[in-house]
């Protein structure tokens, strides 16, 4: 996707409506300080349109971003942080899991995983509830500058041994400094959203 233009579209509150849109939609998910934030940034060519973190307990919402009037990246609250509370936890459950059952226009979702590290149970937790929710979640790999190239390989095994993910799982490494794995991201997201 050649990127024209971008607009941040809608954001959702707990309590908000979710948007009715016609335009496909790729969603992404991950914990707090996985780099989803500085992904979403990366694959649109900006710096800082989507929040990059530092603040746990930031403001939790769905953020529609539509680019170039052809689609939307849906950026889900980042799940994880340790001061929120368990029922502040459970209403984004509930709200995450309305998305992705209203939105008629997903065509995927993405779990991102530092690809230092091998993933969490809460990663395994979401990981399992999306497949449960009938979806087979893509993974990217983040931060990949972070590690020699020589470890890329034992670690992305690592991620699909310690998620158990199911056979034929793309998983893209993906480095937010280098841009490494961007235009591999976009190739896959077009042949989901192009005709
Ligand atoms: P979010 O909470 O998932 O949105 O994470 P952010 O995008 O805010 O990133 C969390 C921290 O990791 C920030 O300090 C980023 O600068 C850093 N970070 C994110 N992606 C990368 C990456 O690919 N390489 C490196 N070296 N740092 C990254």
């Amino acid at each position: 996707m050649v990127i024209k233009n971008i607009e941040l579209e809608t954001v959702c509150g707990i309590t908000s409506t979710l948007p009715d849109n016609t335009l496909p939609e790729v969603a992404f998910a991950g914990k707090s300080n996985v780099g989803k934030s500085s992904l979403i940034n990366g694959l649109m060519n900006r710096k800082s349109l989507a929040r990059t973190s530092a603040q746990p307990g930031k403001t939790q919402t769905i953020n529609f971003y539509n680019i170039n009037q052809a689609m939307y990246l849906v950026d889900l609250p980042g799940y994880g942080y340790a001061k929120v509370s368990e029922s502040e936890k459970k209403k984004w459950g509930v709200m995450i899991e309305n998305y992705l059952h209203t939105s008629k226009q997903l065509r995927a979702v993405f779990l991102l995983i530092d690809i230092r590290h091998d993933p969490s149970a809460n990663d395994k937790t979401m990981y399992d509830w999306m497949v449960y929710q009938g979806f087979e979640p893509i993974i990217i790999a983040t931060k990949l500058d972070k590690i020699k190239r020589s470890q890329v390989q034992k670690n992305i095994k690592a991620i699909r041994t310690g998620l158990d993910v199911r056979p034929g799982t793309k998983i893209f490494p993906f480095s937010a400094e280098t841009k490494q794995g961007r235009d591999e991201i976009w190739d896959y997201i077009d042949s989901l959203v192009l005709e």
